[in-house]
This record gives C-alpha cells, structure tokens and sequence, in this order.
C-alpha cells in the first residue's frame, strides 16, 4: 500500500530536508534585517494543541470527490491542530489520487504545521496528515509542473491570515490559468473582493502567466492577517458594467483579437456591452484566455474565464466565458456566482455569528465543502437548494 511508503517522515524533523531549504524573503512584517517566521501562534491554537484530537476520517470520493476535500482539510486540520486521514483521495477524477499541486499543498502545509504525513506522493490514493506545531511564515512553493498555484494558495491563506502576526508573503511557480481552477483574473478581481467583504486582505500579482503543459507561471501573494467577520450577502444590484482582458503568451496577438470581437457579439445579442482589454503575457509557455468580469452594485465582482488549448478556436474560447456569465446574470438575485460559493464558505464558517448568501448554483463543489467543514468544525452549514424565482441560499450558523 503506498500509505506505508511514505515520502514524508522526514516532515518531523524540525529541519527541512536537503534539497527544500526554507527561503525568507524580508517584508514590512519583519523587523530590520532579520530573516524569520512569524512565531507566537495564537493562543487559542496553542490551547487546542494541548489537548490530543481525535483523527477526523474523510472519504475523499465522497460528494464531487476532487481535491476541494484534500484543500479544506488541510486548511482545517492547520487551524484546529486536528489531524486528519483521507481514503480514496479524489477518486472521482479522471486521474485520481494526488496530482503534483496537491502533493505542494500538503507538503507547504506540512512545512507550516511540522505535520507527520503519510503517503504524500504523486499518485498516493490514501493519506495521513497530524499536525504539531505550527507556525505561520512566508514560504516559496515550486510545483514544478503546470498545476494550479491559485488552489495551493487558497489551501495556505487562512491558516496564514487568522494566526501571522504581521503580512506573509508566499510565492509559488507552477499554473496560473487552469481549467477546473480559479484563473490569475478570477482571484485577483472576485476571490480578493470576497475576501475584503468578510474583512480578510490579500495582494496578489502575477510576474508571468503558466499555461498547461509549460507551467512556470509566477504567482505572488501578499496576506496581511485578519479575522473573517460574518457576511449577509443575499441582495445583488444592477449591472453596473462588463470589463474583461483577452490575452495571449508567445502566441499571434489576433488571437486575442478574436476572443475579444466574439466576446463583444454575443454580448451584445443579449443586449449587454463590455469593455474587454487586449494583452500579451510574460510566460515561459504558450498560451491564451479571456476574462469576463460583471460588476454589481452590492456584491464582489463575478468573474468568467474561456482558457485556449491547441486546436480550440479562439470563438469557443470566449464563448465559453459568455456562456457563464449569461447563466450567472440570468439568475437575478444570486449575489455569489457559483465558484465564490464554495470558496467564501470556509472563511464564513471561521468567523463568529451567522453568515447568509445567496448564489446563483448550487454545485456539488458547494455541498462537498460543507460536509467536509462539519468533519472539522461544530458549526451549522445549510444549503437551501434553488426554488422557482427564489436562489440557492446559504446559512452558516445556526
Ligand atoms: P482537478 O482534479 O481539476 O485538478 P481538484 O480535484 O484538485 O481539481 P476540485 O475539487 O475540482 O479540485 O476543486 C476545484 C476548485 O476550483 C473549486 O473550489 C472550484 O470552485 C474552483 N473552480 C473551478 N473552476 C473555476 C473557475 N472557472 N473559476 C474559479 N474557480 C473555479
């Protein structure tokens, strides 16, 4: 069983391992010149250490059984000091088991918590995850293949924001516009605004693009730490405006040209214009991709990606973002579109009171997150399905 070939003992010892040297990057957190982590983890964390946990068992094919279960475990298994093992890890996707952005994130997360992991390979179907000390600091993660910098991101960002004393910075390498992923655009404009909603700010940058099969794209994030507050996100206003950017890496700029001109047709037969920006990015690879972004008066941004591949035209391309946009405008008062859904779920059932949204899907992504919250967290997550005219509707506490 490759559950007993662990890679990842070596994660007890306090020093890492030849070959993943800890790199500290200095920023406004750190005082003068001194290169180091942020220690003093909160002491509510501490206290919930000092007691044994039980291990929280997950059945990662439950639900949509992809990597969302892996991520959200992670997350919380940091955040509790409850360790956690996982059977059947993603056995829903095509490739199941751990893919290399997965085993990045549990190794980043073992970095910070100094966990004892079993069965951290590419591939492994089952894993083991016990955390002991942890301690929030910047980290530089290299997937080292194309795979999603967004979702490792995503997987470190609370665990960083509720216990760092001051801004961390993480630097990763690897993809920047995956499909079945939030894309570059997606985070920078909807994940941050959902964020900054519920009181939690992030930066994030991206030096160069990384695009399936090259990868190499560069992801920056800047976490400033917080606590979520509680959210009533049930109103949507009108539609303010449509912006997007149409871009391309070392390919033909009319490339990006065509996406934009398709764009703007189809819009504009379901009466709807947009100001859509042509762009080429820095990127070891090849690649393009359209960003819709619709702006509401009252809820975040709701942003829609079409991503190219060989032999895709450029019109499917951006057919594809048009298409999710229209579904997410034709459901007139779901304020969260459905990949905020899942995503603003875990910090609202972090933060105290009771948190209401409504979106414009509910998706197994959505009901998956929620089960996997409840193995970790005492708290009430409800999913009201769609009714008629009423949205999917979202209650966390009671
Ligand atoms: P994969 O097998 O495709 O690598 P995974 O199994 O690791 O994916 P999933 O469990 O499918 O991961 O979770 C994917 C996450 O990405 C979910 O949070 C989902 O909301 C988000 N996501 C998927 N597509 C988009 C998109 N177009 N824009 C923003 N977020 C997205």
């Amino acid at each position: 069983m490759d559950w007993q070939l662990a890679s990842s003992e070596r994660y007890w010892d306090p020093e890492p391992p030849a070959g993943r040297r800890k790199v500290w990057v200095r920023h406004v957190g750190h005082r003068e010149a001194v290169f180091a982590p942020h220690r003093a983890p909160r002491p509510a964390l501490q206290e919930a250490r000092a007691v044994p946990s039980r291990m929280v068992t997950l059945d990662g094919s439950h639900g949509e059984g992809g990597g969302q279960i892996l991520r959200t475990a992670l997350s919380l298994s940091l955040l509790t000091g409850k360790p956690f093992r996982m059977t059947r890890v993603r056995a829903n996707r095509d490739k199941p088991g751990l893919r290399p952005q997965h085993v990045s994130a549990v190794l980043a997360a073992a970095e910070l918590g100094r966990a004892d992991v079993r069965g951290a390979v590419v591939g492994s179907r089952e894993l083991s995850f016990q955390p002991a000390a942890y301690e929030p600091r910047d980290l530089v993660i290299d997937i080292g293949t194309a795979g999603s910098t967004s979702l490792v991101l995503q997987t470190l960002h609370l665990p960083l924001a509720l216990t760092a004393q001051g801004p961390v910075r993480v630097a990763l390498s690897g993809g920047t516009f995956n499909p079945k992923a939030p894309a570059f655009p997606f985070l920078e404009s909807t994940w941050r605004a959902h964020l900054a909603a519920v009181g939690l700010s992030v930066a994030v940058a991206m030096p160069e693009a990384g695009f399936y099969p090259k990868g190499g794209g560069r992801l920056d994030a800047w976490i400033e730490p917080g606590k979520p507050r509680a959210l009533n996100g049930t109103a949507r206003g009108p539609l303010r405006r449509i912006r997007g950017v149409a871009g391309v890496a070392n390919l033909r700029p009319d490339i990006a040209q065509r996406m934009r001109d398709r764009a703007l047709t189809r819009l504009a037969e379901y009466g709807l214009s947009a100001e859509i920006d042509l762009t080429e990015w820095r990127s070891p690879g090849q690649g393009a991709a359209i960003s819709l972004v619709a702006e509401h008066d009252g809820t975040a941004p709701a942003t829609f990606v079409g991503l190219g591949e060989r032999g895709k035209p450029s019109e499917v391309v951006a057919d594809e973002a048009v298409m999710e946009l229209l579904a997410f405008e034709a459901v007139a008062q779901g304020a969260v579109d459905p990949h905020s859904a899942d995503q603003i779920l875990l910090p609202l059932a972090l933060a105290p009171g009771q948190s209401v949204y409504t979106v414009s899907d509910v998706t197994e992504h959505l009901r998956t997150n929620a089960a996997t919250i409840r193995a970790f967290l005492d708290r009430e997550i409800t999913i009201e399905e769609p009714h008629g005219e009423r949205p999917g509707r979202v209650v966390v506490g009671g």
